[in-house]
This record gives C-alpha cells, sequence and structure tokens, in this order.
C-alpha cells in the first residue's frame, strides 16, 4: 500500500466504532489526574525560572540522578555522569544513527523489528541485515552466520524484552551468549528497554547492559512507566559515545523540555510511581489475557501467536496463503485494525504475519476486536482454501512463502 493509502485506512480505524488493535499507545488514562497534576503543579511553584529556562544538551542533573536510579531497578549500574535525556526513546535511536552510520553501512537488527527504529536508522542509509528471532528472542546461530558473511557491522539493535513486535523475550542463556558473540566480533549492542518494566510474570532477566556494561549502549524512556506525553528518554553508554551524542542532541534541538524533565524528575522522586506502575501491569496484564484468550477462541486453524510475559503486543503468524498486508481493508471494513507483518521488515518479508496491541483497548473491547478479526481470517482461509490452484505436488513449494 502506498503512503496515503495507510493515511487513509488509519483515519478509518480510528473511528470510535472500529477496534485498533494497530496502535501501541500506552492507556495513560490509568494514571491517577492528581498525582500528575501535584507534579506538574509543584514543578512550576518551586522552580518556575528552571522549569521554562534552556538546560544542557545532557539533561539536567535532577532527571540523571533520577534516571540513574530507576535503572538500579533494573539490575543496572548507573552513574548521572553516564546518561543523556533525549526527546524519548525515538530521539535516542536517531542520534544513534547519526553518529554510527555512514551510508551503506550493516546494521543488525532483529526480525521482525521496531518500526521506529527501522525508519530512524533509514535516513542514515543503512544496509540492514536481519537476524530470525523464536520464542526465545534472536536465534544466535543466525547472527553467528550473518556476522561471518557480513562486513563489519556498525552496531546490533535489538529489544531483548517483550519486543516490538513480536512480544518475546530473549532467554538467559542467550543473553550470555549474544554479549559473548557481540564482545568477541567488536560489534556494540544497542539494548532498547521500554517495557522492562512492565512484566506480568516470570522472573527479571537480567539487561544486556549489566551483563557487559562496556559493550552495551542502553536507551530507556519514561513512555511506558509513565507518559509518552512527556518525552523524557535517555542513554546510557560509555563517555566517548555519550560526548559525540550530546553533540548530536545539541545540534538537533538544543535540550530536551526542562519543564518535562523535572515533571519526570518528581513523578519518579514521588513513589506514586511505583503504586501506578502495579496498576498498570495489572491493566496491561488482563488485557493480554484477554487478547490470548480471545485468540485461543477464534484464530482459524494453522494460525500460532507469541505469548508475551509483558509489554503491548503479540505476534500472530497466519496460516498459508493469507496475506494480512492485502486482508487489512477487508478487516477495517469489518470494523477491526492491525498492523501488518510488512512494517516490521525492511526487505518486504512478513505478509504471513501481524502484530496485535493490547496496550490500549479495554478487555471488552479486545475480545470483540479478536473476534471480529477471527472471523474475516476464518473466511479468508477458506476462500484460499477454495481457490488453491490444482497444482503437481512437486511444483507447490516454488509458490512465494509470504
Ligand atoms: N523503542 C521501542 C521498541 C518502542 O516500542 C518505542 C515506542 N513505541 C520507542 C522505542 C520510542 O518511545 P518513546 O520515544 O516514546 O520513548
Amino acid at each position: 500500500m502506498s503512503a496515503s493509502e495507510v493515511r487513509a485506512l488509519f483515519a478509518v480505524a480510528s473511528r470510535p466504532d472500529v477496534v485498533s488493535l494497530a496502535g501501541g499507545m500506552p492507556f495513560v488514562q490509568a494514571l491517577p489526574t492528581e498525582d500528575v497534576l501535584e507534579v506538574v503543579r509543584s514543578v512550576i511553584e518551586d522552580d518556575a525560572a528552571q522549569a521554562l529556562q534552556y538546560c544542557g544538551g545532557a539533561g539536567l542533573p535532577g532527571v540523571r540522578r533520577a534516571v540513574a536510579g530507576l535503572m538500579a531497578e533494573e539490575g543496572v549500574t548507573a552513574s548521572p555522569d553516564e546518561v543523556i535525556i533525549t526527546n524519548g526513546g525515538q530521539q535516542a535511536l536517531d542520534l544513534v544513527g547519526k553518529i554510527f552510520i555512514d551510508p551503506g553501512d550493516a546494521v543488525v537488527v532483529e526480525a521482525p523489528a521496531y518500526v521506529g527504529a527501522l525508519s530512524a536508522f533509514s535516513a542514515y542509509q543503512p544496509r540492514f541485515v536481519q537476524i530470525a528471532m523464536d520464542d526465545e528472542g534472536l536465534v544466535i546461530e543466525e547472527l553467528e552466520a550473518a556476522l561471518a558473511r557480513s562486513e563489519r557491522p556498525k552496531f546490533l539493535y535489538t529489544v531483548p524484552n517483550f519486543s516490538n513486535p513480536a512480544g518475546v523475550t530473549l532467554s538467559l542463556e542467550r543473553r550470555h551468549r549474544l554479549v559473548e558473540l557481540c564482545r568477541g566480533a567488536g560489534l556494540p549492542i544497542v539494548e532498547d528497554n521500554p517495557y522492562g518494566m512492565l512484566r506480568f510474570e516470570g522472573e527479571p532477566l537480567p539487561c544486556l547492559r549489566t551483563l557487559d556494561p562496556s559493550n552495551v549502549i542502553y536507551l530507556g524512556t519514561v513512555s511506558k512507566v509513565f507518559a509518552p506525553g512527556v518525552r523524557v528518554g535517555w542513554v546510557l553508554a560509555e563517555p566517548g559515545v555519550l560526548t559525540r551524542l550530546t553533540l548530536a542532541k545539541e545540534a538537533a534541538d538544543l535540550c530536551s523540555s526542562s519543564l518535562t524533565q523535572l515533571v519526570a524528575e518528581r513523578y519518579l522522586e514521588s513513589e506514586r510511581w511505583r503504586v501506578n506502575l502495579r496498576h498498570l501491569i495489572d491493566v496491561y496484564g488482563s488485557r493480554r489475557d484477554a487478547m490470548l484468550a480471545a485468540l485461543g477462541e477464534h484464530a482459524p486453524a494453522g494460525t500460532t501467536w507469541t505469548q508475551p510475559q509483558g509489554g503491548f503486543y503479540v505476534w500472530v503468524s497466519l496460516p498459508p496463503g493469507i496475506d494480512a498486508a492485502a486482508l487489512l481493508p477487508a478487516a477495517v471494513e469489518r470494523k477491526v485494525a492491525y498492523v501488518p507483518g510488512t512494517a516490521f521488515y525492511p526487505d518486504g518479508r512478513g505478509r504471513d504475519s501481524m502484530r496485535l496491541s493490547f496496550s490500549y483497548p479495554p478487555v471488552e473491547a479486545i475480545r470483540e476486536g479478536v473476534a471480529r478479526l477471527g472471523r474475516v481470517l476464518t473466511e479468508a482461509a477458506k476462500a484460499d482454501a477454495g481457490n488453491a490452484p490444482v497444482v503437481p505436488v512437486e511444483r507447490a513449494g516454488s509458490r512465494p512463502s509470504g
């Protein structure tokens, strides 16, 4: 589809009668308004002069301290000097692309990969090397083979916890193997971890940054544990990389908003964030449960999906012959929207899959949305069976796989 077709489709998809399982918006309505109001008011009352002023490109010292404190909750040791504040994690991705990538450089990403990272890096014209994932995250043998083939990539980008879009988590054993392999190959890892604190079940696993601080550039954000509207993200990296990132950040926008940095700092200091985060985890966890149960009830035979232990997303693999991109207009017509898998592969793969997000619609809407989707998929599966060309068995393998 062209960009204008996609825009038109999503304009329809945002109608109130359409259940959108497409966007991955945090459910900010779950935050108590009085907590937010108190934080914003206290920032202005206590230090309007700082809140309304520019600040250094690396960010305000207080919020860098608060971020270092938050990192400790994830088991990562960080000093405030190792942190720079960015305009959300998204700006961090852009700055990483800007300082590392020259046109034609190889960059290793997971398959499927976060579409926002692909578009941020694409501006610097890399050649993407995509590494498959399974239920335990990146397949290390594939990475080994790619490194043996490819000229030195500039970095590897991964979302190890509850990935966007696949909803899978890199296993402990693979975390160790990944950091070892990358250290040996001189390949820096960019670890993007917006969802790590949104775990519904199971034990937290160590961050890659914890396992190898010298070779891992860590990207964080308050978007999913607080609110994306404050646009506070950060990078944790070694001094040489931080200096270059800070220069790139200053060239891009001088500094992040002092006002929202102070809001983020106060919120993280308030301790209310812990209570609110537990509530968010309950909300998202029950929505995940509703989505998985509804898929079990309504998805046609041959459909499989991931079982996320946290985060926002479920990745659905479709029975052979169903094309998620081609089916989207029909789904929207039936009042349900999703993101076709093609968005997450730079090379056009992914027609046989889709990303569903459970973060925003309430449980009832998720049940209804997945039921509608199930009907659309079931009809498409029947139509495909009816239309299947009669081909000799030996030729069947030459059909495009997706
Ligand atoms: N990384 C990943 C994997 C994401 O899913 C997102 C948000 N969708 C971001 C980074 C950027 O988020 P933000 O800019 O709001 O911090």
